[in-house]
């Protein structure tokens, strides 16, 4: 299974770009470890540099010559078929008023089919990515100006994306307009930077200063003026879509999105699980599994007066882009990442707090893991409601036979995990943790299999492209 994509971009002349892009980037590892690629640029020319694997491995020996005063950044984990070298990001083209790069977070359900008629039009594409047609109708639109050929190619766009383009000497900044994927602005001394979350802008001596308004386009071309705003989108639907598994588990503890603070929606996810689950079992202790659960645990100790305590223990340093497939299939995979604290676990009954039971294979190794190590009784508390539908905004869950709350009830998926109890939070109770965002602006729809485009339908008529066939 796959996580998200992170993208990172800076105007600002004081500086080594590239040197804050690893940065930016490096903080925005969890979003992706597939690959990264930094491209920059000086106001006439531009240079990259991408490979497959974590940023340090990828810019660990130095930048080369990537020299400028603007740059784009991205960590990528693809979908299955598009691991390769040509598809890492950023994306760049020659078209015909110079040089053009392309970051993007999400999915473009209408790929296929703007490709193909693209294509028939003797378009020739250079990657099997979804988010090269951005370039493409880009390169092909008719409008007068850049902002105009940009806005021009986003209207045929369906589906999720928060994308940052870079030409010779701008920055451009947009989101769908439903804002399915996070995108936020930062002002440091000297320059600007954009970034899929806020924790990048910690490490880069930024301020948060907003997020980038669905619909919104932000043009960045000079390091002390304020970007310029226009909302390439004039049909705005009612409510926004905010990814409410951003809150769940993706994005890190420390950032903030669509003005909630993450590690307080989690905080609240589990006050709000110890009140939904008060006197369903008895337990003495509460751990989580981190990150993710972490803050969920902490605020279920806190509701439910149980004490917190550390009773798994993570190895921070693997990579799972490290890991052969042969290898995982030998051991246990969650051992490598996870390991119990015996003196925590051994005769005690655990609140075990997770974010999500997708296909269910973690929870139930991880309770292998917890009784081998003497727990006498786990009792589950998942964060999030079951996974009963395929995301198509971004978020690697297309594949719905592999759910297992399609197949399975709760009480059987208990009992397959290896579980005491199992309880998950209510929708409602959910959305009510995100107290920052409108609970009807937040994107549920792998819980509650409610698309607020129809990108279901867009997605499921979508030509395949034949070389992602199986
Ligand atoms: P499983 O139920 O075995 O599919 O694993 C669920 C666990 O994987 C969750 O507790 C998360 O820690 C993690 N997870 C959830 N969604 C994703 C995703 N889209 N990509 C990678 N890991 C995920």
């Amino acid at each position: 299974m796959k996580d998200e994509c992170g993208v990172f971009g800076i105007f600002n002349p004081q500086v080594d770009v590239a040197q804050y892009t690893y940065w930016g980037l490096f903080s925005l590892q969890h979003r992706g470890q597939q690959s990264a690629g930094i491209c920059t640029a000086d106001g006439k020319k531009m240079r990259s540099k991408k490979g497959k694997g974590l940023v340090l491995k990828v810019f660990g020996k130095g930048f080369d010559d990537l020299q400028g005063h603007l740059a784009l950044g991205h960590v990528l984990y693809s979908n299955a078929g598009l691991d390769q070298e040509i598809n890492i990001q950023p994306l760049r083209v020659f078209y015909d008023d110079g040089d053009l790069a392309l970051a993007c977070n999400g999915t473009i359900n209408n790929a296929g089919a703007l490709r193909h008629d693209l294509q028939k039009r003797g378009v020739i594409f250079n990657t099997t990515v979804d988010s090269e047609v951005v370039l493409q109708l880009i390169a092909c639109s008719k409008k007068p100006t850049f902002e105009e050929r940009v806005a021009d190619a986003l209207m045929q766009l369906k589906g999720a994306f928060a994308l940052v383009l870079m030409t010779d000497k701008k920055l451009i900044a947009v989101r769908d307009r439903y804002g399915f994927r996070p995108l936020c602005l930062g002002k440091m001394e000297g320059g600007w930077c954009v970034a899929s979350e806020s924790c990048s802008f910690d490490l880069v001596g930024a301020e948060l200063v907003r997020d980038i308004k669905p619909g919104e386009m932000l043009v960045i071309d000079n390091g002390e003026k304020e970007p310029v705003s226009k909302m390439w989108c004039s049909q705005m639907p009612d409510n926004c879509a905010h990814c409410v598994f951003e809150y769940v588990y993706i994005a890190r503890n420390d950032s903030r999105i669509d003005k909630q603070d993450v590690y307080a929606a989690r905080v609240n996810l589990g006050r709000q699980l110890a009140k939904e689950t008060k006197g369903k079992f008895k337990a003495d202790v509460v751990i989580s599994v981190p990150d993710s659960g972490t803050p969920a645990a902490q605020g279920f100790a806190m509701e439910s007066g149980l004490p917190f305590m550390e009773g798994l223990t993570k190895n921070r340093y693997v990579g799972r882009t490290f890991i052969q497939p042969t290898q995982v299939q030998r051991l246990n995979s969650v051992r490598l990442k996870l390991n119990p604290v015996r003196c925590v676990v051994k005769g005690k009954s655990l609140v075990v707090v997770d974010d999500s039971i997708v296909r269910g294979t973690t929870s139930a190794k991880l309770i292998k893991l917890l009784k081998g190590a003497g727990a006498k009784e786990v009792h589950m508390v998942i964060t999030s409601p079951p996974v009963v539908d395929c995301c198509y905004y971004g978020v690697d869950t297309r594949d719905k036979a592999t759910l297992i709350s399609t197949r399975c009830s709760k009480d059987e998926i208990c009992k397959e995990i290896g579980a005491d109890t199992l309880n998950y939070i209510s929708l409602e109770g959910m959305k009510e943790a995100c107290t920052a965002v409108v609970p009807n602006d937040l994107c549920c729809a792998c819980f509650n299999s409610q698309y607020p485009d129809g990108s279901d339908k867009v997605a499921a008529k979508d030509p395949v492209p034949v070389w992602l066939e199986d």
